[in-house]
């Protein structure tokens, strides 16, 4: 067996518009708490949301350009390429059939971990990984009752326990808070403002990156 086999892939979704250092910093973070290689998950049609700014070929670029300089966090565009609402639970399903019985970790920040029993086909995402909840600035501790009852007794401290098993267990990840939000870069580039040290450096190397922000189709 490969020396890598239960190296952990945690994988981290979202909408990405567009990505920022706060995306990235805790990616980063989790990616050294775990050990683990991470994937970003850009969604196509996000089910819980209104439609995205920019388009997925716009947001695709910008995250390239992000991730450019770096090998530890991966692009990966599946839900992309799916037609339809991106389920989460379908994209975990496609990654085990890849992944076999290595360690799958979601990573959601804990403004989306609060919003978990929303999901489709919710309960099944623990079947298919673990979680890992990333702190999240502003982000109140206290979980919906329903989803508190399925966490309860899949929580564990230890991060590094998280390889022993496929799926199954929760773990917060203390990381570094940022309080940055895709919400409000898309305010400041709205308002003519250059939000220089909230994205990575690189985004404002090519204009056309971020013009989908600057000029906003209402
Ligand atoms: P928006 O403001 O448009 O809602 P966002 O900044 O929350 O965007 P998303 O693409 O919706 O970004 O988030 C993708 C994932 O990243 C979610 O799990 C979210 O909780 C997490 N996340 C985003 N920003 C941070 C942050 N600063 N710290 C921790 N987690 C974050």
């Amino acid at each position: 067996m490969p020396r890598t086999a239960n190296k952990p892939l945690a994988l981290f979704g979202g909408t990405f518009d567009p990505v920022h250092l706060g995306h990235l910093s805790v990616a980063w973070e989790a990616a050294e708490l775990l050990d683990a290689e991470v994937r970003l998950l850009p969604a196509g049609v996000p089910p819980h949301r209104a439609p995205p700014i920019a388009t997925a070929a716009q947001r695709v670029a910008i995250l390239r350009a992000a991730l450019r300089g770096q090998s530890r966090l991966v692009l990966d565009t599946r839900e992309l390429e799916r037609t339809g609402p991106s389920y989460t639970i379908d994209t975990l399903h496609e990654l085990r059939a890849e992944q076999g019985q290595r360690p799958l970790v979601l990573l959601l920040g804990a403004d989306a971990f609060a919003g978990l029993a929303t999901w489709h086909r919710w309960r099944e995402l623990f079947d298919a990984a673990h979680l890992g909840v990333l702190s999240r600035p502003g982000v109140s501790a206290s979980l919906p009752e329903e989803l508190e009852r399925e966490v309860a007794g899949r929580r564990i401290a230890d991060a590094s326990a998280l390889r022993a098993l496929p799926a199954g267990k929760v773990v917060e990840l203390a990381v570094t808070p940022l309080e940055i939000s895709a919400t409000r870069i898309r305010e400041l580039l709205a308002a003519g403002r250059d939000p220089r040290y909230l994205l990575p450096a690189g985004l404002f190397d090519d204009p056309a990156l971020l013009a989908p922000y600057r000029n906003p189709v209402a």
